[in-house]
C-alpha cells in the first residue's frame, strides 16, 4: 500500500491545503497529514487545535488521516513506515527551499522520495500567514479557509 505523508505547519490549514490533500488522496492509497510541532516557530493554534481543525475538513475523504511530529520529519517516517512525502509548490519562490528539504532528507535516507504538487492556480497566493493577516483586521477570509476555520480565526482575533 502507498502511503503518503504531507508534512507543514498548517496554522491554519488553507483551501490551498486542501486542495493538495485532496489531489494526492487521488494518487496514494493513504495520506497521513502531518503536523509539525516545531518549537522555533510560533504559531496561532496549538497542534491539537490545527489537527482538529484538518480532521473536520477532511473527514470526507476516507484515506486521509491526521497525525502530528516533534523534531526530524524523517524520524516521523520511519515510524509511520512512510517513504512518500508530497509537498504543494507556489511560487518560484517555494523552489529553493523545497530543493533544499528534499535534497537534506534523501542525504538522511535515500529511501525517501518527495513529490511534488503544482498549486491549484486560484491559491497560488495563499498561505496561513496571508490569513491570519487578513482575519487580524476581521476582513472576510470565506474563500480562503473552510467554514470551521473561519470560524476558529474569529474566535482568535474577535468578531468584527
Ligand atoms: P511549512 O511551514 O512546512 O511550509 P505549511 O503549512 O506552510 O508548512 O505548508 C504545508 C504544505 O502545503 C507545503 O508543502 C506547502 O508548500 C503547501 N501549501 C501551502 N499553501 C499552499 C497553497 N496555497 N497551494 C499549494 N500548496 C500549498
Amino acid at each position: 500500500m502507498a502511503t503518503a505523508v504531507c508534512p507543514g505547519s498548517f496554522d491554519p490549514i488553507t483551501y490551498g491545503h486542501l486542495d493538495i490533500i485532496q489531489r494526492a488522496a487521488r494518487v496514494f492509497d493513504h495520506i497521513i497529514v502531518a503536523v509539525g510541532n516545531n518549537a522555533n516557530k510560533k504559531s496561532l493554534f496549538t497542534v491539537e487545535q490545527r489537527m482538529t481543525l484538518i480532521q473536520q475538513v477532511t473527514k470526507d475523504i476516507p484515506n486521509v488521516e491526521v497525525d502530528s511530529y516533534n523534531g526530524l520529519l524523517i524520524d516521523f517516517m520511519s515510524k509511520r513506515n512512510a517513504r512518500t512525502i508530497v509537498r504543494g509548490l507556489r511560487a518560484v519562490s517555494d523552489f529553493e527551499f523545497e530543493m533544499q528539504v528534499a535534497s537534506i532528507n534523501k542525504k538522511i535516507d535515500d529511501s525517501i522520495e518527495t513529490f511534488f504538487m503544482m498549486t491549484n492556480n486560484n491559491y497560488s497566493y495563499l498561505s496561513s500567514s496571508i490569513v491570519k493577516e487578513v482575519a487580524m483586521y476581521h476582513a472576510s477570509v470565506s474563500d480562503l479557509v473552510p467554514p470551521e476555520v473561519e470560524e476558529a480565526l474569529m474566535e482568535k482575533f474577535g468578531q468584527r
